[in-house]
This record gives structure tokens, sequence and C-alpha cells, in this order.
């Protein structure tokens, strides 16, 4: 029997513990490290390290569909996500002090006024209750101590030595090194500058990358409520399979909708957030037109060079036929510096290598399927994520194709939300259970 060691006790480190104490894996060969909190002594405020790290404090959204909360199905392809998503959502409810108060909307159809411009995605999401989350934490802590596994908590990973197997925890255990035999690294968001800094010390290649990058649409929320009615955070999608791009809409904020201003490397770009409180309303609604351009050789460079090249006066640009650019919750202008549509056509679509005509079509197909939107619209250029490297695994076990015995999982590997991490854990864990099936004839002990 191997001597486990996951790092990070978040979604995907916990159910990868859970799936293997629930069939025999002895606990006490399993240690968990984290530099948060056990979920008795962490606080609402620590929002992204502790038991069940970033999903512990979520909005507990657990999101149904291989298309949605980053890649699972192109590891074990889409049947076994869904297996493997529902082994996660049962663990959430197993945990629940009340777990038929889970309730999961499921839309089923596409209105038929957005066709034949648009696809909807539609996908069933379950709502666990941000108020239970830290309840959850609690039993499933508890039935993993029962278990025996034991957890190093306030406990941060400095530095892993992939080649002897061994890892170092630093702060409160100064200079302690710890022994595996197999690894499970699950640092989440919180930890992907300690990711990316393995990832260039043992020089681990990665998968190819998309583009990702667009603009932030703005106009008055009543052009759009007969949408917002199906589906508050609709996701519009469009796909150009032979041209590698595909568009869809991202992150709608509605109600009281505010444009911001990110700065990444220098450069501006848009983002959008929502307030709750009602002295914010302002009717808007405002989301990303994100392009998903494929084949593109080094997307990162090429992303950066196109966001420098859509920049002007030290910010980011703003067109519109009729608008100005909005104002921040605090009253301010949005940083932007509107152009006309012979600078769009001079400088943005050259910038953006013919790529822009696929967002100008997919505003021009709005105005069709929301007739008042007409010319009551704005866009700020650009919007841009930088997807971060996705180490190359192999893709029946998440195990790095140099290291063996050292699996990323969760939103360290591809995933962005919590049952696709947790499910990235449960497939490791099978995984792990198989190879014991093989050694021990179908026993694992
Ligand atoms: C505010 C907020 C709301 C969200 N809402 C939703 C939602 O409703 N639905 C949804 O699907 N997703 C949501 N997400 C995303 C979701 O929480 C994450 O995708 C998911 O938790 C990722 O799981 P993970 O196990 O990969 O990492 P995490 O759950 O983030 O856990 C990583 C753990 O690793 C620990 N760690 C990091 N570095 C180290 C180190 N060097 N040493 C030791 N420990 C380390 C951290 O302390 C943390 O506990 C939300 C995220 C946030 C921040």
């Amino acid at each position: 029997m191997e001597k486990i060691v996951i790092v990070g006790a978040g979604v995907a480190g916990v159910n990868a513990a859970t799936k293997l104490v629930d069939n025999g894996y002895p606990g006490e060969l399993i240690t968990i490290i984290d530099m948060g909190k056990d979920p008795y002594k962490r606080k609402p405020e620590e929002v992204m390290t502790g038991f069940l790290g970033a999903g512990g404090w979520s909005d507990g959204k657990l999101t149904y569909h291989t298309a949605i909360g980053g890649q699972l199905s192109k590891y074990c392809g889409e049947e076994k996500a869904m297996e493997l998503m529902d082994q996660v959502i049962t663990n959430f409810k197993r945990f629940h002090p009340k777990p038929e108060e889970v309730q999961c909307s499921d839309p089923q159809a596409e209105p038929d006024f957005i066709k034949p411009y648009f696809g909807l995605r539609l996908f069933p999401v379950w709502h666990v209750g941000t108020d239970y989350l830290s309840e959850i934490g609690k039993n499933w802590y508890d039935y993993l101590v029962s278990k025996g596994v034991e957890f190093y908590w306030e406990s941060k990973v400095t530095g892993i030595d992939f080649q002897n197997n061994q890892l170092e925890i630093g702060k409160k255990m100064d200079g302690h090194f710890l022994y595996y035999d197999r690894l499970i690294f699950g640092v989440g968001k919180s930890g992907i500058d300690f990711a990316q800094q393995l990832a260039q010390q043992y020089e681990l290649p990665d998968e190819p990358k998309s583009v990702q990058i667009g603009v932030r649409f703005e106009a008055p929320q009543k052009h759009f409520q007969k949408l917002i009615d199906i589906s508050y955070d609709f996701k519009l999608y469009r796909k150009f399979e032979d041209k590698g791009v595909s568009l869809r809409s991202f992150c709608t904020n509605n109600n009281a909708a505010y444009v911001a201003v990110e700065e990444t490397y220098g450069d501006h770009s848009y983002n959008g957030h929502a307030k709750k409180d009602i002295r914010y309303r302002n009717d808007m609604t405002n989301f990303g037109i994100l392009m998903e351009i494929n084949g593109i050789e080094d997307p990162f460079t090429w992303s950066r060079e196109v966001v420098n090249k859509v920049q002007a006066n030290g910010t980011g640009l703003y067109y519109s036929p009729s608008r100005k650019p909005s104002t921040t919750s605090e009253g301010n202008n949005v940083t932007a510096t509107q152009i006309s549509l012979d600078t769009l056509t001079h400088v943005v679509e050259p910038a953006m290598e013919g790529y822009f005509k696929y967002i100008m079509d997919f505003i021009m197909d709005m105005k069709k399927v929301f007739p008042t939107l007409q010319d009551d619209w704005g866009m700020y250029i650009p919007e841009v994520k930088y997807l971060s490297p996705e180490p190359l695994v192999d893709y029946n076990n998440l195990s790095l194709t140099k290291y063996n015995n050292v699996h990323f999982v969760g939103d360290a590997l591809s995933a962005r939300g919590i049952t696709v991490s947790g499910a990235q854990g449960t497939y490791v864990a099978e995984n792990i259970l198989e190879q014991l099936c093989e050694l021990k004839d179908g026993s694992y002990i």
C-alpha cells in the first residue's frame, strides 16, 4: 500500500480522499496538507483556503454539464464525466444537514426567439446553499478524520522534489520534509503561482491552449429582459468549426451591473461585476463576448500583443453608435478612450487579425433577436482571459507525463468549478483503487 499525500484540502483533494476511504483504502495512509484552516476554525472571509478550498465559501452552485466548469470529458469521455460529477453531487448531499433542501434547476428548452442565430447553453444546476457549506464541511471533515485521514492545517507546501518523492512544508513546520509514494496536487486558484513555479522548475510540458479574447458589451437591461427572465446568467453561443472559432456570451451582469477595468501586464482590459445593494441599481446589463480561437501557435504572446495594440491614451477603447462610456458604482467614468467607426475598422480589426468580424456579426445578430436594441449599446475593447498553462497529463489518471506518481487535479489542472474539480479528484482515486485491484486480485488490502 502506498503513502498518499494530497496537497490542498479543496474540493478535488477532499473528493479524492473520500473515494479512497469509502472503498477501504486505509485513512492512516492518506495525509492532506492545506495552508488554510479546518472547517471549525475557518472564517467566512477566508474565501479561498481551508477545508473544501474555494468551494467551501462559494456560491454553492453545482453545475452538471460537461461543457461547463472546465475540462473533464476530454480525459474520460462524456458518459464517465457525468457519472463522476454525480458522485460529487451525492457527496455534497450526503454531508448536508438537510439534503432535502438541495434543489436542482433544470431549464429544458431553448427559447424560439433566439433561433436560428444563437444557441443557449442549458444545464442543470444543483443549489447547495452557501449558508450550508460550512456545516457540510464539518460533517465531511469529521467523516474523513473518523476514517483515520491525517490533516496538516495552516501548513503551506513551499517546494516539491518530484525526483525524490518528498515535499517541503514551510512556515509552521519550517524545514519539515514529508515523503510520499503518490502525490495528488490540488492547490486550486490560490496555489496557481506555486503550480507555475513547479511547471517551470521541472520543465513540465503543457497542453496547447486557445486564445480567449473579445469585448465587454453593455446595454440597458430592458433590451435583454425577455432572455434574462429565462436565464439570469444567459450563455449565448455559436460556433464556426471550419474557422476554429467559437463565440459565447460570458459572465452576464444585470440590475446593478458595472463595467470594471482590469490591468494586466501594464495594459487595460475589461470585465464586469454586479452589485447586490439596491442603491446601486442602474438597470444595465453587461457581458463578455468572447471568442475562443484555436490553432494560434503562442496564444499567450498573441493575446498580449493584441491587447497592447488596442490601447489609446494609456487605456482601452470604447465604441458605440450612440452612447458614452458608463460610470462606475462610485460615479466615475469607466476609463476608456471613445473611438469612431473609422478607428474600429482601421485599428481594431487589423489588430485582431481578421477575427473581429465575428464579434460584429454576433452583435448584428443580437440586434435581430432583441429588436429594441438597435444602436443602444456600447462595447469596451478588449476583454481577455489569459489561460494559465495546463500541464500535460496521462488522460487515464491525470498523472504528469514526466512523473507518473504525481496527479494534478481541479483548478490546478483544467477545472473551473466545483463538480469538475471534485470529479477529477474522484477519477484519480478510482484509478489508484483499480491499480490496487490488479495487484491484489480484487482486494484492496
Ligand atoms: C467566491 C467564489 C465563488 C465560487 N462559486 C462557485 C460556484 O457556485 N460553483 C462552482 O462550480 N464553482 C464556484 N467557484 C469555483 C470553485 O470554488 C473552484 O473551481 C473549486 O473550489 C476548485 O477546487 P480545487 O480543489 O481545485 O481548489 P480549491 O477548492 O480552491 O482548493 C485548493 C486548496 O489548496 C490549498 N492550497 C493552495 N496552495 C497551497 C500550498 N502551497 N500548500 C498547501 N495548501 C495549498 C488552499 O488553501 C485550498 O484550500 C467559486 C469560487 C470562488 C472564489
